[in-house]
Order: C-alpha cells, then sequence, then structure tokens
C-alpha cells in the first residue's frame, strides 16, 4: 500500500507527530495508533512492524487509513506513560464520563478534559477522517480489549495469537479512546494490549511474530472493510 505523509501534529516539547494516510477517500477510515504511552514500547514494536510490513506489501487492496505511529513523542523519548504534562493521554478525552479525580499519578487526567495538544491533534484528524474502526496498540498483559462493535475482531485476531478477550478491564477508564470513539463517532475500538517484555517474552521480535499472522490476515480480510462502511 502507499502512504502519503499528512501534516504533522507537535507535542508539548515541540516535536513531531508523524500521521500517514492511504490515498483513498472513505467515508470511514481504519486507525492504526501507536504509544499513546510513551513507555509501552512492545506496542510500538508492533505497530511499526506491522506498518512497515503495509507500505511494502502492494497486492493487498488498498484500505482507507491512518497510521499514527507513535502519538505520545514525549513520553515515548522520554520513556514514560504520560506525556510531558505527566498527563495520561488515555484519560484526557472528552468523554461523557469524564473526570479530574485520580488515584495515581500515572493516571492523571489532566485539568480538564481534552487540554493535551497530542489528543487535540488526535480529535482533530477524527474529525476530518472520520473512524470506522481504531486499533491502539498498547502493552500490559495480552489482551484484546474490545469497545464498541468489533468483538468479531477481537475473536479472528484471538485465533492467531490466543490472547485473553474483553469487553471491559476490570476498572473505570473515564477520559479513554475506548469510551471516547464509541461515544463521538460510533466507532469501535480494540485497545490491542500486547505483552511485556520485561515480564513475559525474551524480545520484541517474539512478540511481533506471535501477532503478525493474525494482523496481516485480519488487514486482508473482509471483515476489515465490514467496519469501513
Ligand atoms: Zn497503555
Amino acid at each position: 500500500m502507499i502512504f502519503s505523509e499528512l501534516e504533522s501534529g507537535a507535542s508539548l516539547e515541540g516535536h513531531q507527530i508523524s500521521v500517514f494516510k492511504t490515498d483513498i477517500k472513505a467515508p470511514r477510515y481504519l486507525y492504526l495508533l501507536g504509544g499513546v504511552h510513551g513507555d509501552e514500547v512492545e506496542g510500538v514494536y508492533v505497530l511499526k512492524e506491522l506498518f512497515s510490513w503495509l507500505k511494502n506489501e502492494h497486492s493487498l487492496k488498498d484500505l482507507p487509513m491512518i497510521v499514527v505511529p507513535i502519538l505520545n513523542v514525549d513520553g515515548y523519548k522520554n520513556q514514560t506513560r504520560v506525556n510531558a504534562h505527566l498527563v495520561d493521554l488515555n484519560r484526557n478525552l472528552p468523554t461523557k464520563d469524564w473526570s479530574g479525580a485520580f488515584k495515581e499519578a500515572k493516571y492523571n487526567p489532566g485539568p480538564k478534559a481534552l487540554s493535551e495538544p497530542e489528543n487535540q491533534f488526535l480529535v482533530k484528524l477524527f474529525d476530518k477522517y472520520r473512524p470506522g474502526l481504531i486499533l491502539s496498540f498498547h502493552t500490559w498483559k495480552p489482551i484484546l480489549n474490545y469497545n464498541g462493535d468489533c468483538k468479531d475482531v477481537a475473536e479472528y485476531i484471538h485465533q492467531f495469537n490466543h490472547y485473553d478477550m474483553a469487553s471491559d478491564i476490570g476498572y473505570p477508564t473515564p477520559g479513554s479512546l475506548g469510551t471516547f470513539a464509541v461515544e463521538k463517532y460510533g466507532s469501535p475500538v480494540l485497545t490491542y494490549e500486547c505483552p511485556e517484555l520485561k515480564t513475559h517474552r525474551e524480545s520484541l521480535k517474539e512478540i511481533w511474530h506471535e501477532n503478525e499472522e493474525g494482523l496481516k490476515k485480519f488487514l486482508s480480510s473482509d471483515l476489515v472493510w465490514n467496519k469501513l462502511k
């Protein structure tokens, strides 16, 4: 597939948030999103490998697709979950249940909903190119966490990587992308939690390889097109 680079966003520290798009107009787009949490290198790595495959795979029918390899570029450089304001970008989106309260510093939702430039940039993209399905790559325990109408996507990928599947992760996540994209755009979100390297796996390559077949087949399937109608 051929991608063009769109105008990038800027992080708090002035770093570039790169974004790439296939040259197709469609009512809804598939989003591949990485590095919402800057220290979750496993998820970033899986998306990086997937994106380089997509760029070199010319037999695939072009999907209307947008790729943001690393949203929280400052956090990625500084190896922190949070951005340079110490805000958790996945608690800062303007959901109906957004709240300024938090118990642990790593879940700091910010002074108000959508206060952070990284999220403002993401929401502008969504407004311009409406999401039909979002895969957001994270790291935790391996789990395919589906919000909205994408249980079938989780089940499809589960056949290959055998990760657990869940519609919620056991605690509330106000201000999260999974809640926000369903609420505002009716777009399902698969929060794709990769296993943690230091506790679960030998290498980043191993994590990519256990996800490679499922992700490649999914992106070549009719299922992905059904979500973009
Ligand atoms: Zn995360």
